[in-house]
C-alpha cells in the first residue's frame, strides 16, 4: 500500500469467505481495507461436497483473495488468524500481531458443531474447508481399496458401509453423492467386491429431511435418495462415533469406517472474545443495520450473525444472506465515509430478499424452490447446475468445473480420484487426530497446504 493511503479511514474485514468479499467489491469509499482471512483463498463451500466425493479438485473451487483483489489498490490482503476482537481499544489482535482499525467488519463464517462430543471429529469429517474435504475423499476411496484387499467379510462390510449424519442440504448432498459413486462410478473398477453392495445410510433427527424447505419438497428428496439406494432413517440420533461403528439412540450400532458428518454449525469462536451475550450457536445478535449493540463503528456479516429482519424473517446461514449483509454494509460504511467519519445518524435496516433454496442429489435429481416455485428432478439439477456456476468465481474455474461435469455426465467417471500419499494418510488417520477443522477452534483447518497443493 503506498504512502498517500496511509492517513485515510482503516476497514479491517475479516474473513473472505461469501460475506467479506461482496462487502470489499462493493465498498466504493475513499479509504485503505485490510482483508485478513486464515487461509490464501475464497472457498465455494456449495461445491466442496463435490470436492469430497471426488468430482472436483480443490483448486476447482477456490480462488486465491490477493489475485481476486489485485486492481484494487485500496485493498490490502493479509493471511493470518484473528484470535480476539478487542472493542474497546478497537484493535484485533491476530495470531502475529495486532491492528487497530476506524472500522471493523467480522464475517468469519461458522464451524462444524458436535453438539458437545468434539472428540467424535477425529472418526467423522465435518465439511467446512478444503483440507475436510480432501479428508473426507481419502477416506471413502482408502476404505473401498482396503474393502477389495480385505478377506475378512465383516470388516470389508463396515469399510464398504458410510452412515452420513444429518438430513439439511449437506447431508443430502452428500448421500446422493455417495451412492451415485459407489453404484455408478465405482461399478466396473472392482474385481474382489461389488461396490454397489455398499450400504449409503442417511441418519436424520426430525421426521424431514431439508427442514426449510416446504414439506411436499422434503418427501421429494427423500424419495429420490431411496431411489438412488439410500437408506433414510429418520428420528434417530447419533449418540456415539468411534472409529469401527456408530450408535443410535434406540442402541442400533451400525458397524461403519466412514462417517460423513453434516449435522451441525456453529458460529466462529471468535465471538467468545466480544464480551458480549451471544445467541443461538454462539452468533452475534446484531442491530437491525448490523452492527454490533453499542458500536456503529463494528458490523457483523454473513453466519456469525442471528438476525431476524424487519420482516420478522430469520435470516438463514446461506451464501445470498452473507452477500446482501455485505453489499448492506458497505453501502452504510460509504454514507459514513461521505459524511464525518464515525457519524452516528439513523440507518437503514437490512432487510433480507429470499431468492429461493435448491440442493442436488446427484445426475438428474435435484430439488428447488425459487421464487414461490417448487420443482424437482432434471429441472432442479439443471437449474440447480447453472446458477452454481454462473455464482462460481474466476472464469477458469468456470471452465474447468463445466468441463468437470460434463466429463462426468458423459463417462460416468469421477476425474479426482487420486489418493495421494495413501500410506503417510493412513497412518495419520489411523494414530493423530488429522489436521482438519476442529469444531470451533480459532485456528481451523482451511490451509493444510501440502495438501491441497497436491490436488488437481
Ligand atoms: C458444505 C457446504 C455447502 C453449502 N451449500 C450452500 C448452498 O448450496 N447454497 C447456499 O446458499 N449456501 C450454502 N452453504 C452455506 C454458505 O456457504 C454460507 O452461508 C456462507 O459461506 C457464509 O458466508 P460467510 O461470509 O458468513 O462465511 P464463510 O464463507 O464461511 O467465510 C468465512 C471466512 O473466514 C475465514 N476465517 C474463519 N476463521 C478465521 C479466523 N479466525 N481468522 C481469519 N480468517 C478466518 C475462513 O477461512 C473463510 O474464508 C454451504 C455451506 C457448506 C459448509
Amino acid at each position: 500500500m503506498g504512502d498517500e493511503h496511509e492517513n485515510l479511514p482503516h476497514v479491517v474485514v475479516l474473513g473472505g469467505g461469501f460475506g467479506g468479499l461482496q462487502f470489499c467489491k462493493h465498498l466504493k469509499g475513499h479509504c485503505r481495507i485490510t482483508l485478513i482471512d486464515r487461509t490464501n483463498h475464497h472457498l465455494f463451500q456449495p461445491l466442496l461436497y463435490q470436492v469430497a466425493m471426488a468430482g472436483l479438485s480443490a483448486p476447482e473451487v477456490a480462488e486465491p483473495i490477493r489475485s481476486i483483489f489485485r486492481h484494487d489498490r485500496r485493498i490490502t490482503v493479509l493471511m493470518d488468524t484473528a484470535e480476539r476482537i478487542d472493542l474497546e481499544r478497537r484493535r484485533v489482535v491476530l495470531s502475529t500481531r495486532d491492528i487497530a482499525y476506524d472500522y471493523l467488519v467480522i464475517a468469519l463464517g461458522g464451524g462444524v458443531h458436535y453438539f458437545g462430543n468434539d472428540h467424535w471429529e477425529q472418526h467423522a469429517p465435518g465439511l467446512k474447508t478444503l483440507a475436510d474435504a480432501l479428508r473426507m475423499r481419502r477416506m471413502i476411496l482408502t476404505s473401498f481399496e482396503k474393502a477389495e484387499n480385505c478377506d475378512d467379510p465383516d470388516e470389508r462390510r463396515r469399510l464398504m458401509n458410510i452412515v452420513v449424519v444429518g438430513g439439511g442440504p449437506t447431508g443430502v448432498e452428500l448421500a446422493g453423492a455417495m451412492a451415485e459413486l459407489t453404484r455408478q462410478v465405482f461399478k466396473r473398477d472392482f474385481r474382489r467386491i461389488n461396490p454397489a453392495e455398499a450400504k449409503v445410510i442417511l441418519v436424520e433427527g426430525g421426521d424431514h429431511l431439508l427442514d426449510t424447505y416446504p414439506v411436499d419438497l422434503s418427501l421429494k428428496a427423500a424419495e429420490q435418495l431411496e431411489s438412488l439406494g439410500v437408506v433414510v432413517m429418520f428420528n434417530h440420533r447419533v449418540v456415539e462415533v468411534t472409529d469401527a461403528c456408530v450408535t443410535l439412540d434406540d442402541g442400533e450400532t451400525i458397524p461403519t469406517r466412514n462417517v460423513l458428518w453434516g449435522a451441525g454449525v456453529h458460529a466462529n469462536p471468535i465471538t467468545r472474545t466480544l464480551g458480549i451475550e451471544l445467541g443461538p450457536g454462539g452468533r452475534i445478535p446484531v442491530e437491525p443495520d448490523l452492527s454490533l449493540p453499542g458500536r456503529p463503528d463494528v458490523f457483523a456479516i454473513g453466519d456469525i450473525v442471528t438476525l431476524r429482519d424487519p420482516n420478522r424473517v430469520l435470516v438463514p446461514g446461506v451464501a445470498p444472506a452473507a452477500m446482501q449483509m455485505g453489499r448492506h454494509v458497505a453501502a452504510l460504511i460509504d454514507e459514513d465515509l461521505g459524511q464525518r467519519l464515525g457519524a452516528v445518524r439513523a440507518r437503514k435496516p437490512f432487510v433480507y430478499v429470499d431468492k429461493g433454496s435448491m440442493a442436488t442429489i446427484g445426475r438428474k435429481r435435484g430439488v428447488a424452490w425459487v421464487g414461490g416455485l417448487k420443482f424437482s428432478g432434471l429441472l432442479a439439477w439443471l437449474t440447480w447446475l447453472g446458477v452454481h456456476l454462473i455464482f462460481l468465481i474466476g472464469y477458469r474455474n468456470k471452465l474447468a468445473v463445466l468441463l468437470s461435469w460434463f466429463y462426468s455426465y458423459v463417462a460416468f467417471k469421477r476425474g479426482a480420484r487420486i489418493i495421494f500419499n495413501a500410506a503417510r494418510s493412513a497412518a495419520a488417520d489411523s494414530s493423530t487426530p488429522p489436521q482438519t477443522s476442529a469444531p470451533g477452534a480459532p485456528v481451523a483447518s482451511g490451509g493444510s497446504a501440502a495438501t491441497i497443493e497436491t490436488d488437481g
